[in-house]
Formats: structure tokens, C-alpha cells, sequence
């Protein structure tokens, strides 16, 4: 599937035939934290697969990149619609409305499966239904606008804050996280110019799992703290992109695209301008060039890697 399409057509065909079905009747399913965990991991591990990335990859990268809503906004924001079509019935004695009636019974209940949804939704900071006019007798149609402009909202921006939380709570996302404050999927990388292969080395390395000695995959390994590619001392990511002779061939070819004098030469700056698509200084053609190198780079220290690892082995 990664291979036929671009990261950006593969999540929409996702969400309207996948996301939807498992959806569907969720409510069913998820009737407490510990279920809506299990589904979590498992949109984790499709997001995961779309984009090319291997086990172990960060999970909060993984969501971030895609620019997707975690699997709790999402099963809310069904649960919120639910509760909008029951709230807006009238239910007072009417024998065909019992399931209202139930309903509206078990929301007194605190062991429940609509109170813990209730309590969930109040907790992502959804507003009161009764401040948007919906309850018995109400038009369906107010529901939905509760649903739409009050629920899926703010469900939406919870979902974001605890995207900044998870980033916030490894220490080798810190770089990743000042780049990317908030789901979003990147278009001017994922793009029919740049191959699959590239975008995905590309976004691995700018959450910090590639080979270089600040990266993680390298992280417990202390035989490396030379560069991979050039032997001096420096070995990190930083160094390769920016001024390891070994990597000067794929560099001038980087410099002629992105143009001469752009003022970014090296350090931190540069890093930011090649892993933050979103930088004013950043353009289609930038963006493009910045993930050839990258995967050019990447590649070649784990190649290297590889072979030191088979040596060490
Ligand atoms: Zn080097």
C-alpha cells in the first residue's frame, strides 16, 4: 500500500474505509479506558505501517507526522453524536423511546458504560450540551451542531495536548517536538516528488531514530562516538549533514537546489531549516531537496552502522 500511494491520499482512503468501519459501532466496544487503549495502539500501528516506519519508531511521532487525532477524540466524537441524537428525543412515557429512557437511567449510573462516556467527554473539555440548546424535544439538527462546532472541537484540541505531552516526556523528541508543536501532516514532503523511501528516512531522522550517535537507535550502543562516515570526532547527525567531508558530494548537490547564500550554513538553524517544512524559509523545492539529503545521509550511516554492528557481533 505505501508503495502504490502518497502518505496523504493513503490517510484519506484510511479514514473513510477503515477509521469509518471500526468506528461504526464502536460504542459497543469501547466501554472503558482500558479498551479505548487497545484501539489507540492499534491506530498507532496502521499510522505506523502508512508511513513506512518500523516497530519502536516513537508513537507520538507516528500520529504527529500524520496529523491525525488520537483514537479517544475519535471514538468520543462518535459517542458525542450518539449522545446527541438520544438527548434530542423526547422520551417522557413514550414506549417506542424506552432505549432514551435507559439511557437517560444509566447516566445515573456511575459504573455505567454513558456515564463514563459523559464524564469522558466532560473531561476533554466538551461543553455542556444544555448551553448549546440540546435536550428532550430539540430539533436533531442542534444536536449535530453541538456534535460539530462544540464536541469535535474541542475533543480535537485534547487530543493535541496530549500529543504535546507524549513529546514533552521523551527527551530525544525535544528537537522533534520544537519542530512540530502539533499534528500535521506535511505536505511539501509527502508529495508525488519525493519517493516514499526518502520521506520516510527523512521523517525517522528528524524524530531522532537514525544511526548517528545522538540517535536513537544508537542510543545504548557506545562504540561509535566517532562520525560513521568520516572517523573524526564528532558523530552526530549534525556533523554529517552539515560538515563531514564524506558527505560533501551529496551537500553541493543540496546546496546548488535549496540556492547559494540562503544564510542557514550550519548548526542548529540548519537543522531546524531542514526538518521544519513549515519555516518561512522553506519552500516546495527546499522541502525536496532537504529530504534527499537527509536520506542520502541517513542511508549511509546506517550502512555503516550495519557493518560495524556485524564487526562488534
Ligand atoms: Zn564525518
Amino acid at each position: 500500500m505505501r508503495d502504490s500511494f502518497d502518505v496523504a491520499v493513503g490517510s484519506k482512503l484510511f479514514h473513510v474505509y477503515v477509521l469509518a468501519a471500526v468506528l461504526h459501532g464502536s460504542e459497543l466496544a469501547i466501554i472503558d479506558l482500558h479498551s479505548l487503549r487497545t484501539y489507540e495502539k492499534c491506530l498507532r500501528g496502521w499510522g505506523r505501517r502508512l508511513l513506512g516506519w518500523p516497530r519502536g519508531s516513537p508513537n507520538a511521532a507516528v500520529l504527529g507526522d500524520l496529523g491525525w487525532d488520537d483514537f479517544e477524540a475519535l471514538a468520543l466524537g462518535r459517542v458525542a453524536g450518539l449522545f446527541a441524537r438520544l438527548r434530542c428525543r423526547p422520551w417522557a412515557g413514550v414506549r417506542s423511546e424506552i432505549f432514551v429512557v435507559v439511557f437517560q437511567y444509566a447516566l445515573t449510573r456511575n459504573d455505567s458504560w454513558a456515564s463514563w462516556a459523559a464524564a469522558s467527554l466532560g473531561a476533554a473539555g466538551v461543553p455542556d450540551h444544555n448551553v448549546w440548546g440540546v435536550g428532550p424535544g430539540a430539533p436533531i439538527a442542534a444536536g449535530q451542531r453541538w456534535r460539530r462546532r462544540a464536541a469535535v472541537s474541542a475533543l480535537s484540541v485534547s487530543s493535541q495536548q496530549r500529543f504535546t505531552a507524549a513529546s514533552a516526556e521523551i527527551d530525544s523528541l525535544a528537537f522533534y517536538a520544537s519542530l512540530q508543536p502539533a499534528p500535521l501532516l506535511h505536505l511539501s514532503v509527502h508529495n508525488r516528488r519525493v519517493q516514499a523511501a526518502d520521506a520516510r528516512e527523512w521523517g525517522l531522522a528528524r524524530c531522532g531514530h537514525h544511526s548517528f550517535c545522538d540517535g536513537r537507535i544508537a542510543r545504548h550502543q557506545t562504540y561509535h562516538s566517532q562520525c560513521l562516515l568520516c572517523d573524526c570526532d564528532d558523530g552526530t547527525l549534525e556533523h554529517a549533514l552539515n560538515r563531514c567531508p564524506a558527505t560533501e558530494d551529496v551537500r553541493s548537490t543540496w546546496r546548488r537546489r535549496v540556492g547559494a547564500g540562503s544564510g542557514y550554513s550550519d548548526g542548529f538553524a540548519a537543522m531546524a531549516w531542514m526538518f521544519d517544512p513549515g519555516s518561512l524559509h522553506n519552500s516546495g523545492p527546499t522541502c525536496v531537496a532537504h529530504v534527499a539529503l537527509v536520506s542520502v545521509v541517513s542511508r549511509r550511516g546506517a550502512l555503516v552502522f550495519r557493518e560495524l554492528r556485524a564487526l562488534n557481533a
